[in-house]
This record gives structure tokens, sequence and C-alpha cells, in this order.
């Protein structure tokens, strides 16, 4: 987000306490995103005044998010100042449920990952309950690595592969999970409560859905294309999110996205969701391995990590393995076929390969573009490009990370009322 979009929410706001709060996150947005700089260029370039600035720094660094150092003297500059975000500070976390792993990690401020773990899961036959025991497992892992750390976990949101209702934060639906209807948030909330004597308090607990948290961490990538743009999230299934003008379409229920059960096919296979002819039933990683391998190949070993599972794909890709190619090949054409219906529609300015497909992505693009070259009416393919995430499969938890720190940037004041996990000064 721009400063100036924040600078317009400021001045519309009419409480006090609102006031301050959303410019404290400006500070410490532009901070994090420009680095350190005087009080008076940062007054200048935020548009506050040098007194609101300075008043505002004072309350950052007794929140322990910002530190004033004395810049260099020996430069031919005038000496000053140097307000400096303290990026440790605080973190995010992220967590992801899918069908075949879980995952999660935590980011401070200025961008560091503090923990990181996955593991691999049969979700598909393992009850809720088990899924929820092992991702409460990790998580307690996690916040106990960012209580050493010394960091204040801002938030924990978890991206779930299905349905997730904004209001009332549940799991309405995840088909491929066989998920109906799960207070996710609250198992969680509970689960780590009982380990509090571990990990101490239990920060805020969020669910929201897995590519919708995905596109959050794509669109971090400050990139003028993707302020419009599809993020197509490549798992056992297919996730999707639109973002038009910088901002992910949730839709009435926060529902909106769920592309991969557009149905491309009616004579085609039957989909998790018990419908036919699904997207993600030509498009998902089931569907590749399905067509890129035979029933005993080892690749389909359930104990194997999504990782290890794409490194030997990649492998017999760069072998030039003609059923590999093939099967790639394939997929990319139907990832095609469907993005130019999204791209007829939507008019983006990028379509991203996300999650498994960033992996694969120097084998899937070249069949992507070229449908749609031949699908979409506007000239040059509407102007859209066909760009591969930097995350890959990471995107969620990333983006997950992201909407929990987001509530310390949009008001850092909640600081103050986090549990310290670290028992230590700030
Ligand atoms: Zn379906």
């Amino acid at each position: 987000m721009r400063d100036a979009d924040i600078t317009v929410r400021v001045s519309a706001a009419a409480d006090p306490a609102a006031v301050r709060s959303a410019r404290l996150g400006l500070l410490l947005r532009s901070l994090r995103d420009r680095g350190p700089r005087s009080r008076g260029r940062l007054a200048e370039e935020t548009g506050l005044t040098r007194t609101v600035a300075t008043g505002l720094v004072d309350e950052l660094v007794e929140l322990g998010l910002v530190s004033c150092e004395d810049a260099d003297r020996r430069g031919a500059g005038r000496p000053g100042v140097q307000v400096r975000l303290v990026g440790g500070a605080v973190c995010g976390v992220g967590a992801e449920v899918n069908v075949d792993h879980l995952a999660v990690v935590a980011v401070d401020l200025a961008g560091s990952v503090i923990a990181e773990a996955r593991r691999g899961i049969d979700g598909r036959n393992l009850p809720a309950e088990e899924v929820l025991a092992e991702l409460a497992d990790l998580i307690s892992d996690a916040l106990a690595e960012a209580r050493t750390a010394g960091t204040t976990v801002a938030a924990i949101t978890v991206g779930v592969a299905g349905l997730v209702d904004t209001v009332t934060q549940r799991v309405t639906l995840a088909p491929n999970l066989g998920w109906r209807d799960i207070d996710v948030a609250e198992d969680v909330r509970r689960r780590l409560a009982a380990t509090a004597g571990l990990v101490g308090p239990v920060p805020p607990v969020q669910v929201a859905n897995e590519a919708t948290v995905a596109a959050t961490a794509e669109l971090d990538a400050a990139d003028a294309d993707r302020a419009d743009m599809v993020v197509l999230y490549g798992e056992v299934g297919l996730g999707g999110a639109i973002v038009s003008g910088g901002r992910v379409a949730m839709g009435r229920h926060g529902w909106a996205g769920e592309i991969g059960h557009l149905s491309v096919d009616p004579r085609g296979r039957l989909c998790g969701c018990g419908r036919t002819g699904c997207w993600e039933t030509v498009v998902g990683l089931r569907a590749l391995l399905e067509s890129a391998t035979d029933p005993d190949d080892p690749i389909r070993d359930p104990a194997l990590t999504l990782e290890e599972r794409l490194a030997t794909l990649v492998e017999r890709a760069r072998l030039a393995d003609g059923r590999t190619l093939a099967a790639l090949d394939e997929v990319g054409t139907w990832l095609g076929t469907g993005a130019a219906i999204l791209v007829n529609t939507l008019n983006p300015g990028t379509v991203v390969l996300s999650g498994y497909y960033a992996v694969l992505g120097e084998w899937l693009r070249p069949a992507v573009e070229a449908r749609l070259a031949a699908d979409v009416l506007a000239p040059r393919a509407g102007g859209t490009r066909v760009s591969i995430s930097a995350y890959g499969p990471t995107a969620a938890v990333r983006g997950g990370a992201l909407v929990s720190l987001e509530t310390v940037l949009s008001d850092p004041t909640v600081l103050a009322d986090l549990p310290e996990l670290h028992g230590g000064t700030r």
C-alpha cells in the first residue's frame, strides 16, 4: 500500500486514537520499506509535521519497534539522528494446512525468517483432529523459536485449502481434506493454550484461505503489474486469488477465487468436491503425477515431502524424459485454457504461477502463454504477462506471516497488549 493511500485514510478518520494508530503504522511501514532516515526526512516523506513525527517516533521507540542512533558524523553531510526499524522486535506466524503437507514460518518486520518447518501428511485419510494436533505441534515449535530469538509474535494466520467464512472464521468446506464447518482458529488456540507452559501465552489466531494469503505474499513483490493479477496456487488441487486495484477480492462471504472448481471439461474426471470436470482435476499436482508416473512409481510414496516429489520431477524434466515433458505440456495447456477464461474476464497485468507451478514454471509457462495467445480476445493476450512466483510452495505460509504482521503495521499500539513470549524487557 502506498503512503498516499494511508494519508487519505488518516485524514478521513475522525477518531483521534485511530488517527494516531494509523500515523504510527504509516511511519513504521515507511521505515520498513525505505530504510533508516532522519526525523526531518521521515516527516517530510510521510506528510506529517516535524513535531507530530517526533512525538510518534518517540512512541515507536517506547514500543521497541524503532531505535534512534547518531548518524556517521565523519561524512560531509549534516550530522543527525537516524530513525531505524528494529526488525526483530516483532514477527508474524503463517501456517498452512494442505492435503499432503503442513507448513509453518515466522517472519519478522524486516522480512527475515525466524523459524520454518514443513511436514508431509496424508490429510485425505487422517481425521481433522490429528491434522490440527500436528499443526499445533509445528506452530508451538515456531513460538518457542520466536521466544528464543526475543521476538514478540503479532498473530498466527492459518491458511487452509478450502472455503473460509470471513465473518464466522470457520472453515466452511475443504473438499480435498474432507472437512466441513470446522473452527480451525479456536481448535489451534485451544491446543496451543494446552502447551502454554512451553510457549507462554497464545498470540491471536486467525484463519484464511491459503491461496488468498499466498496472494498477499505475491503482492509484496512491489510490481505495478501485480496490482491487478490472478494468482494460480498449484497444490494437490488448485487454489486461486484475484487481486484488483492492489486488493485481494474476497467476495460476499470470503469465498471468491475458488477457480479450481471452474468446470472446464463436463465429461472429464470426478473432482474431490463431488462434481465432474473441475479445472483442478486436470491441473492439480495429483493430475500431473497420474499423467507423469505409474502407480508404483516411488514418487507417489505418501511419505515423501512436496519438495522431494518436485525435485524428482524437475530432475526428470531436465533429463528430457519424454513422459514427464508430455505431462507438463498437458498440464500447462490446461492451465492456459483456464487462465484464458480469467484473462478474458479480468484483464489482469499478470498471471502468477505460484505454489508447485513455480518450481516447474520453466516447463509450464510456454504452454500457458501459447493458450493465452490463442484464446484471449484482446490483442497480445490483453498485455497480460505470465510470471513465476519467487516463493512457490512457500507463498501461503509467507503470506500468512505477512497478514499476521499487518495487525501491527496497521496499528502498532496493539503491541502493548500482546503477550510477550520472551518475558524480557521491551
Ligand atoms: Zn471440484
